[in-house]
């Protein structure tokens, strides 16, 4: 059987349920096809911190566009609330970053770059954290705070979205895997998955950490690759205010007294065995920070694989070779909190409206040997 859409989104993760709704919600005919349920890969696994910018890379137009992703939170997810009366518990809490060993800037000096990039940031002590100090380690040294980090649910934020792409007429092919593609000249013109095939004026590949794997199906170059992070869950009697950072180290408090520990970065491929020393390493992590967990072992763990393509940064634009492809993938560990922008971004190159935000550093033909060979 064939369908017919206007947009076709192949995954459907956060990124391609994102960008569905926004396509959605301008009228067109769209379709979500997805190799099993939606919503069940990186997606669900991550942590959803939501930072309001980023200075790790040092790349302003990756801030920028970080930036923009964190204003778009609150009216995307009450417009989600509004239509699905689903609640994606999106809270702006705000993160502590503690210094973190062999780190070179001092919490001063992070405040300051915070402040220069235009984002607010304090210098707090202990004592100014009345509801912390009795309760975290480490809390004697001076550490940043970011009041407008914020954190979602992820898995309740996916329920959201599908719930409000099912009202817009989203068409969902869900354990249909695309296995073949066929192409037209300089357009995508089928799409197979098993016996169904799909033809659409538009498709978006938003595969998450498979993407190099399907571009390869189409002969296209998209280096993107699998990093498994894990998850420790515990449960707090007392939830903690703010998530807590060190270096790549994590504890992210949920309104319910859940507080998930993360995360690892392991270079295994596609492997969903359970490692036992990451889980190992996470919570004597948390124990180091937080003595009160020393009496509890981890009530659930999991991992994901994020997406990282070869630079590290996220894939994002229509394809040199396919003029009718759009690519969204390579969010690695920032997958949720810039999906809103990613849903705009899409949005925008699918309707053919100027992208606000530039591109440039994010175009998918800086992989392409097309453009390599120009
Ligand atoms: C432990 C961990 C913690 C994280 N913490 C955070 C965080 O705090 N904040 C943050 O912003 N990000 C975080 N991330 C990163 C974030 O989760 C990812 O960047 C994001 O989820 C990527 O979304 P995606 O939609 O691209 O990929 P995915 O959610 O992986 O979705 C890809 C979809 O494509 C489908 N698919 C693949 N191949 C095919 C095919 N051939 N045919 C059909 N469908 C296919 C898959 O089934 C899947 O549903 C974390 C990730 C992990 C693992």
């Amino acid at each position: 059987m064939t369908h017919h859409a206007d947009v076709l989104v192949v995954g459907g993760g956060v990124i391609g349920l994102t960008s569905a709704l926004e396509l959605a919600a301008c009228g067109h005919r769209v379709r979500v096809i997805d190799r099993q349920a939606v919503g069940q890969e990186s997606s669900w696994a991550g942590a959803g911190m939501i930072p309001p910018g980023d200075l790790v890379s040092g790349l302003m137009p990756f801030h920028h566009l970080s930036v923009r992703s964190s204003e778009l939170w609150p009216e995307l997810v009450s417009r989600l609330q509004e239509m699905t009366g689903l609640d994606s518990e999106y809270i702006r809490d705000g993160a502590l970053h503690l210094s973190a060993p062999g780190d070179e800037a001092t919490a001063e000096q992070s405040v300051t770059a915070w402040n220069e990039s235009g984002v607010p940031a304090e210098l707090k002590q202990g004592q100014e954290l009345p509801s912390l100090d009795h309760r975290l380690e480490l809390l004697e040294q001076a550490v940043c705070y970011l009041p407008t980090a914020a954190q979602v649910r992820n898995p309740k934020h996916l329920q959201a979205l599908l719930a409000a792409c099912r009202q817009l007429n989203v068409a969902f092919h869900e354990n249909h895997e695309v296995q073949r593609f066929e192409r037209g000249g300089d357009r995508l013109e089928v799409v197979h998955a098993g016996e169904e095939q799909f033809r659409a004026d538009q498709i978006v590949i938003a595969t998450g950490a498979w993407t190099g794997e399907l571009a390869s199906l189409l002969d296209l170059e998209f280096p993107v690759f699998p990093v498994r992070g894990q998850i420790n869950q515990y449960r707090l009697s007392h939830p903690l205010p703010h998530v807590i950072e060190r270096g790549k180290q994590y504890l992210v408090p949920r309104r319910d007294g859940v507080l998930l520990v993360g995360s690892t970065e392991e270079h295994v491929g596609f492997d969903r065995s359970e490692h036992p020393a990451s889980i190992q390493k996470l919570h004597d992590f948390a124990c180091s920070l937080l003595p009160e967990l020393r009496t509890q072992q981890p009530e659930r763990q999991w991992s994901g694989f994020r997406p990282v393509s070869a630079d590290g940064l996220p894939i994002m634009g229509r394809s040199v070779e396919l003029q009718n492809v759009v690519i969204a993938s390579g969010h690695y560990r920032a997958g949720l909190s810039l999906s809103p922008v990613t849903g705009e971004i899409v949005r925008q190159l699918v309707r053919g409206e100027s992208v606000e935000v530039d591109l440039k550093l994010f175009a998918p033909e800086r992989f392409s040997s097309v453009a390599r060979q120009n």
